[in-house]
């Protein structure tokens, strides 16, 4: 049985006295929320901290408020299993309740966050695994060691972006509000996520994020299309999230990106344009597909084979705009 190292536990009482302690503690600290990716990979000694500073009881950055006419902001300790299930939000904007009752199971997702989603680890077949595991094949970069495993002459870590939120949060141009120990700020969520498996996320290291903010609706149609290997539990493989405007039966906007082909979710802004002014016909949309695919690098550091996960980003973008479109 894997179990948790000792560890410190903190309760501070804001958000931004959460940050003055990770700011303080330096690595030694990390923040946790629900705990459902962090505490699997305390026990497989993925990271060593040796304090952890709580978020789950600051109730206040646990509630949804607007509207879908004047967007909505969700606290970033809303879970997963409460995003999927509100009335409004998923009626306007179908796509990201879709995204987050997709994550992993419902255990999970009643206890998991969104900010925690936001936030989660980068994954790689070969840093997923037991401190003994690693060991046995030898350390690579992300942790205890200095080379890349899956791409030994590589610079870089390619560990895969695996939220399923971060997409949809990105293709509504929704931000993120982070919290320092001397004041609040916002970015667009397209800007919170670097291209590098190890610093992935563009934050200070100590900020805390607080809440999310998704725009007025204003007639997006969207959805989520996640591809994984069991239904009930798993990490996605490759998805896409898809917000279309519309003007009568012509888009006149799209967003289309994708999850879990990158360290970061990926833009298929070529496909946008392409879109963009025509009507989502067959031939349109598997057009618009192929434009998406291209930009998407899987390697083979998750499950499955990458040349297969390849080829079926096509097959989600294809569903994912089929899905938005189709709404009203
Ligand atoms: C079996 C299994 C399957 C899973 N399947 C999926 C899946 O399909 N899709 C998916 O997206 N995820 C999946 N996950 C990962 C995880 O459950 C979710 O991403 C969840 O939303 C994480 O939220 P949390 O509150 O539990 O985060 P935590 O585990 O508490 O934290 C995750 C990371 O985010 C940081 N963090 C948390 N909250 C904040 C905050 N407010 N501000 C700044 N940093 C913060 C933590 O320091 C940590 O680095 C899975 C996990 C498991 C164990
Ligand atoms: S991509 Fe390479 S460096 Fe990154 S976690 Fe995987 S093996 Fe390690």
């Amino acid at each position: 049985m894997l179990r948790l190292p000792r560890l410190r536990y903190l309760r501070p009482p804001s958000a931004a006295a959460a940050a003055a302690a990770v700011a303080e503690l330096g690595p030694r600290g990390m923040l946790v929320a629900g705990g459902t990716d962090l505490f699997p990979k305390l026990k497989r000694r993925q990271m060593d901290p040796d304090t952890l500073v709580g978020l789950a009881h600051l109730r206040e950055l646990r509630r949804v408020t607007g509207s879908a006419a004047g967007g909505f902001e969700l606290g970033a300790l809303v879970t997963l299993s409460e995003a999927a299930g509100h009335p409004e939000l998923a009626a306007s904007l179908p796509g990201y309740a879709e995204a987050a009752g997709l994550v992993s199971s419902p255990p999970l997702r009643n206890v998991g966050t969104i900010g925690g989603n936001l936030c989660v680890d980068t994954r790689c077949n070969y840093y997923d695994m037991t401190y003994e595991w690693r060991r046995s094949i030898g350390f690579c970069m992300k942790k205890d060691g200095d080379i890349c495993l899956v791409a030994p002459g590589s610079p870089r870590c390619w560990a895969v972006s695996s939220s399923d939120t971060a997409p949809v949060a990105i293709a509504l141009d929704a931000t993120a509000v982070l919290a320092g120990p001397d004041g609040e700020r916002e970015l667009p969520v397209a800007a919170l996520y670097r291209d590098d498996g190890i610093e992935y996320l563009a934050k200070r290291p100590h900020e805390v994020l607080t809440a999310l903010r998704l725009p007025p609706a204003d007639g997006a149609r969207t959805a989520y299309v996640k591809l994984r290997r069991r239904g009930s539990i798993d990490f996605p493989i490759a998805g896409a999230a898809v917000a279309l405007w519309l003007d009568g039966p012509t888009v006149t906007r799209a967003r289309i990106v994708l999850s879990a082909v990158g360290s970061r979710p990926v833009e298929a802004t070529a496909a946008d344009e392409f879109l963009a002014g025509k009507r989502p016909t067959p031939e349109v949309i598997t057009e618009a597909a192929e434009l998406a695919a291209k930009p998407a690098k899987p390697l083979d550091n998750a499950d499955l084979a990458h040349f297969w996960r390849k080829r079926m980003v096509r097959v989600v973008v294809e569903r994912a705009i089929e899905q938005a479109a189709g709404r009203a």
